[in-house]
C-alpha cells in the first residue's frame, strides 16, 4: 500500500486524515491519499503567496512558458508510468490513458506559446489630455476541481491555460483518482516551478466544499456532474466567486439514410463504449432515419456482442470496467427501471456473466422515446437508446429535446445537410462524420445543463484573465476633479 499527503507550497504534507483508493478492476485499495479539507486553507495561503509575492509574480511570461514546456517534456517522459496509474485507479484502457498521457505535452507547450502574447489595447481617449489603456491580468487563484473519468488529460484543460495567464492553482482531484495530479505537481517541481504556484488537496465533498467556499479562491474552474455542480455554483455565489462549469451531457447522434453505414456504426460505438461509456460526450441517444434504422440497429447489437472486454491494462481491451461499485450499481439500476417503462434491451443489460464484478455489458436499448427516463437522464455508462426519425425537422427537434446541450454527431454525406444541421443542434460542439474529436486549440463546453464557460483554445485562456483599464492625465491637472468624465 503506497500512502500520500497533500502537495503543498512545493512538498509532501502530512494530512490529519485519510482515504483509500481502490482499482476498480481488482476490487482492492491500492494506495492510501489525504482527506483533511483543513490543508485547503493551507495550500490557499500557500497559492496566494506564490501569486501575489513569489516569484510568479513578477515572472515573465516567456520564463513561465519555458517551465511549461519542460514539465510537458517530464510528464512524456513517465507518461506510461502516468497511463498505468490512471488505468489502476479509474479502470479505463490503457491505450486511452498512455494516448492522454501523451498528449499532456501538447497541452502545455500550445498555451505555453500564449504565456508571453497576453496583451491589452491602447483605446482612443475622448481628449487629447489622457492616456487611456487596458491590461490583461491574472485573476488570481484558481481551485481546479477535477472528475475521475480523464483525471490527467481534463486537469491539463484548466492547469496549462491558468498557468500560461500567470494564475496558481489548488487543484482537487477526484476521491477516486487522486494520484496522478499529485504525481504532475511533484514534477512541476522538478521542472523548476516555485513553490506554491500548484497544490494539490485530495479527498471528497468535504475537500471540494471547503475549496468553492475558500474566500480566498477567485475563481474556480469546475468539471464533473449537474448535481455537484449546483453545490459549486450555490457556495461559490456565497462569496461572488467566478466559476467555469463543464457538466454532463445526453448527447444525441443522428444518422441520415445517405450516411456511409459502416462509419456511421463505428461512431456510434466508440461514441457510447469507448471508456465503457464514462465520458462526458457520450453519444448516449442514436436517432436513425426510419430507411436504415434496422441495418444500423442490426450492425450495432452484433459490435456490441463482439467489443473485448476484460482487464484494462491489456492493450487488446476495447472496454474495461465501470470505475466503481456505486457506477456499476447506477447504470444496472438505470437499464432496470428502462425495462420497467417498457424499453427492450436489444444488447446487453446486464453485469457480464463471466467477468462479473464491475463490468457491465456493451447495451443497446430500443423501444423508447425521449419520454423515457433514460432517454432524458444521464447514465455516465455503456448504454445507448436507439429511436428512429423521418425528416431532418424531426430529427432537430428530438435531438434538442434535451436538458442538456454538451455535444453532438452527425453523420450524413450531404454537405448542405450537415451544415444546417450544425447551425440548429443547441449543443457546444458539433462532430459530422467524425465523433470524440477534442484539441487544446478548439474550444470545448457546454449549453443549457452542460455547464458554461470554455475549456481548450484561447477562450480558456481569457477565462483566467482580467480586463484592468487605466487612465493617466497627460496635461498636468486641467479637468474639474469633482465632474465624472
Ligand atoms: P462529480 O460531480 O461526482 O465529482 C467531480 C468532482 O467534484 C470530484 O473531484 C469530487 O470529489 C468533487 N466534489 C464532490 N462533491 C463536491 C462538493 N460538494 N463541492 C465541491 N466539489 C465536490 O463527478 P464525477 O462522478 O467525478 O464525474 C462524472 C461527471 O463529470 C459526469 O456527469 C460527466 O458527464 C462529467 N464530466 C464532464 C466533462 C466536461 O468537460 N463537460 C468531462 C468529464 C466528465
Amino acid at each position: 500500500m503506497q500512502t500520500y499527503g497533500n502537495w503543498i507550497d512545493g512538498a509532501f504534507v502530512e494530512p490529519s486524515r485519510r482515504m483509500a483508493t481502490i482499482n476498480p478492476f481488482s476490487g482492492e485499495a491500492w494506495a492510501e491519499v489525504a482527506d483533511d479539507p483543513a490543508a485547503v486553507d493551507l495550500a490557499v495561503k500557500a497559492a496566494r503567496a506564490a501569486f501575489e509575492e513569489g516569484d510568479w509574480a513578477t515572472m515573465p511570461g516567456r520564463e513561465r512558458a519555458r517551465l511549461m514546456r519542460r514539465l510537458g517534456e517530464l510528464l512524456t517522459v513517465d507518461a506510461d508510468a502516468m497511463a498505468a496509474i490512471e488505468t489502476r485507479d479509474n479502470g479505463k484502457i490503457i491505450r486511452e490513458t498512455t494516448a492522454q498521457a501523451k498528449s499532456l505535452e501538447s497541452y502545455l507547450d500550445y498555451f505555453a506559446g500564449m504565456a508571453d502574447k497576453i496583451v491589452g489595447q491602447q483605446i482612443p481617449s475622448p481628449s487629447p489630455d489622457f492616456l487611456v489603456y487596458t491590461e490583461r491580468v491574472p485573476v488570481g487563484v484558481v481551485g481546479a476541481i477535477i472528475p475521475w473519468n480523464s483525471p490527467l488529460a481534463l486537469l491539463a484543460w484548466k492547469l496549462a491555460p491558468l498557468l500560461a495567464s500567470g494564475c496558481t492553482a489548488v487543484i482537487k482531484p477526484s476521491d477516486i483518482t487522486p494520484v496522478t495530479a499529485l504525481l504532475l505537481a511533484e514534477k512541476a517541481a522538478d521542472a523548476g516551478f516555485p513553490p506554491g504556484v500548484i497544490n494539490v488537496v485530495t479527498g471528497g465533498a468535504e475537500v471540494g466544499a471547503a475549496i468553492t467556499s475558500h474566500p480566498g479562491i477567485d475563481k474556480i474552474t469546475f468539471t464533473g456532474g449537474g448535481g455537484t455542480a449546483r453545490h459549486v455554483a450555490r457556495a461559490a455565489a456565497e462569496n461572488l466567486t467566478p466559476t467555469v462549469l463543464e457538466l454532463g451531457g445526453k448527447s444525441p447522434q443522428i444518422i441520415f439514410a445517405d450516411a456511409d453505414p459502416e462509419a456511421a456504426t463505428n461512431g456510434l460505438l466508440a461514441g457510447i463504449f469507448a471508456a465503457s461509456g464514462q465520458t462526458c460526450v457520450a453519444g448516449s441517444r442514436a436517432y436513425i432515419h426510419e430507411d436504415v434504422a434496422d441495418d444500423v440497429i442490426g450492425r450495432l447489437v452484433a459490435r456490441a456482442g463482439e467489443l473485448v472486454m476484460g482487464d484494462p491494462s491489456d492493450p487488446a481491451t476495447e472496454m474495461g470496467p465501470a470505475a466503481s461499485d456505486d457506477q456499476r450499481d447506477r447504470i444496472i439500476g438505470m437499464i432496470d427501471a428502462a425495462r420497467d417503462e417498457g424499453a427492450t434491451i436489444a444488447a446487453g443489460g446486464v453485469v457480464d456473466p463471466e467477468l462479473g464484478g464491475r463490468f457491465v455489458r456493451p447495451t443497446v436499448i430500443t423501444g423508447v422515446t425521449n419520454e423515457t427516463t433514460i432517454v432524458r437522464d444521464e447514465v455516465f455508462g455503456p448504454v445507448l437508446a436507439v429511436m428512429t426519425f423521418s425528416d431532418e425537422d424531426e430529427a432537430v427537434r428530438l435531438a434538442n429535446d434535451s436538458d442538456y446541450g454538451l455535444a453532438a454527431g452527425v453523420w450524413t454525406n450531404d454537405v448542405c445537410r450537415a451544415h444546417r444541421m450544425a447551425k440548429r443542434l443547441q449543443v457546444g460542439t458539433v462532430w459530422v462524420n467524425t465523433y470524440r474529436n477534442v484539441s487544446y486549440m478548439a474550444p470545448f463546453g457546454g449549453f443549457k445543463q452542460s455547464g458554461y464557460g470554455r475549456d481548450n483554445g484561447l477562450e480558456a485562456l481569457d477565462g483566467f484573465l482580467a480586463t484592468k483599464t487605466v487612465w493617466v492625465e497627460l496635461a498636468g491637472a486641467t479637468r474639474d476633479p469633482f465632474v465624472v468624465g
